[in-house]
């Protein structure tokens, strides 16, 4: 279908970097190609270049069995990336120097809070998310939170700015702001297991890659607010957003990886092509 060359339009390397930042924790699903074909179209708009990152960052659930079905799909869908692939769990020595870099400054603190603690501060479940709830800043002040050296088995957040407003123009939702410390807390950049949060590797890869446009679903708008926040503390450029309002199923209920139906793969099985999956997608509703 698509088959525009991304990287040299006129002869000429445009500027615009965009990518794709799929988890490989489950199939794709109509919901993922929406907004990869967002990411596509506006890649190929700027006559840009568009990166595949691989997201492995979760342990338990990331399969590279979904690795390999991810690249299949995306292949089949007629979106072309830029190779090398970027893959997270590859680069943590990166995402531990910039951790460093905000315990030394004074922007991150250890928190020691147990699951529990901390599922006895969220109150009623506010949002139809898998947003990380407010934390109530308990391990905040405590001494060690003065300690430099990142130490195993403990987890560290962010301090925010509490009630600043984090304020920035969506470039396809418009303007946007969240409050610090009310819409979200300090939230967790390195977790007890060793490994970054999705928010720190999300901003260190978007600056190492020098990614213009970070193309995405309107679930993670509060998360730019928040790496809006770290890009700040690490001195590093913000890109432009342009966040793709969600696909819902006929229950107003957010596509998800559980979806099997709606997996690209099943309707790949199924003899649909790529260019009836916006039809699909149109009747579904958007929110
Ligand atoms: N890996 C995230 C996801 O699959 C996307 C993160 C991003 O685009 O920043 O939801």
């Amino acid at each position: 279908m698509l088959s525009l060359p991304l990287r040299y339009a006129f002869g000429v390397t445009s500027s615009y970097i965009g990518r794709l930042a799929p988890s490989p924790t489950g199939l794709l699903h109509l919901g993922h190609a929406a907004t990869f074909w967002a990411a596509w179209h506006r890649a190929q708009e700027h006559s840009g270049t568009l990166l595949l990152r691989n997201e492995d960052l979760d342990p338990q659930r990331s399969r590279q069995e979904y690795v390999a079905a991810m690249i299949e799909d995306l292949a089949w869908l007629g979106i072309e990336w830029a190779p090398p692939m970027i893959v997270q769990s590859r680069r943590i020595s990166l995402y531990r120097e910039a951790l460093s870099r905000l315990l030394t400054a004074g922007y991150a603190y250890p928190c020691t809070c147990s699951r529990r603690d901390l599922a006895q501060m969220v109150q009623a479940p506010h949002e139809e998310s898998d947003d990380e709830p407010v934390y109530n800043g308990r391990c905040r002040s405590l001494e060690d939170a003065s300690s430099k050296r990142i130490e195993p088995g403990v987890n560290y957040r962010l301090r925010v700015p509490d009630g600043e407003t984090i304020r920035f123009t969506d470039r396809n939702l418009g303007p946007q702001n969240f409050v610090a410390g009310l819409d979200f807390g300090d939230f967790l950049i390195w977790r007890k297991d060793g490994l970054p949060s999705y928010q720190l590797a999300c901003v260190i890869d978007d600056a190492a890659t020098r990614i213009t446009e970070v193309v995405r679903g309107a679930d993670l708008l509060k998360s730019t607010a928040r790496q809006i926040l770290l890009q700040r503390a690490l001195k590093l450029q913000s890109p432009a957003y342009f966040h793709v309002q969600l696909l819902r199923d006929q229950n107003g209920a957010r596509l998800a990886k559980r979806h099997d139906a709606l997996a690209i793969r099943t309707l790949r099985e199924q003899g649909l092509t790529p260019e009836m999956l916006p039809m699909i997608s149109h009747s579904l509703k958007q929110k």
